[in-house]
């Protein structure tokens, strides 16, 4: 699994950059990206500490 950001309802405070343990975010000049998806070990922090609940883990 690894994580999927709603672009709609990212507000780009980087709380899911700051949580993961495994680099799996990027905060780019575009916003917040997903750019190491296979680094995701499913800890799920991210889903935890997003406040808009734009993450959510995927299936690959
Ligand atoms: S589930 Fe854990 S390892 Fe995977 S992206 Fe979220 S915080 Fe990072
Ligand atoms: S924690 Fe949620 S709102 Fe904040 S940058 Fe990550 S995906 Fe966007």
């Amino acid at each position: 699994m690894f994580p999927r950001i709603d672009k709609e309802a990212c507000i780009d405070c980087c709380e899911c950059v700051n949580v993961c343990p495994g680099l799996v975010f990027s905060h780019t000049e575009e916003g917040v990206k997903v750019t190491h998806p296979q680094e995701c070990i499913e800890c799920r922090a991210c889903e935890d500490a997003c406040p808009t609940g734009a993450l959510t883990l995927i299936e690959e």
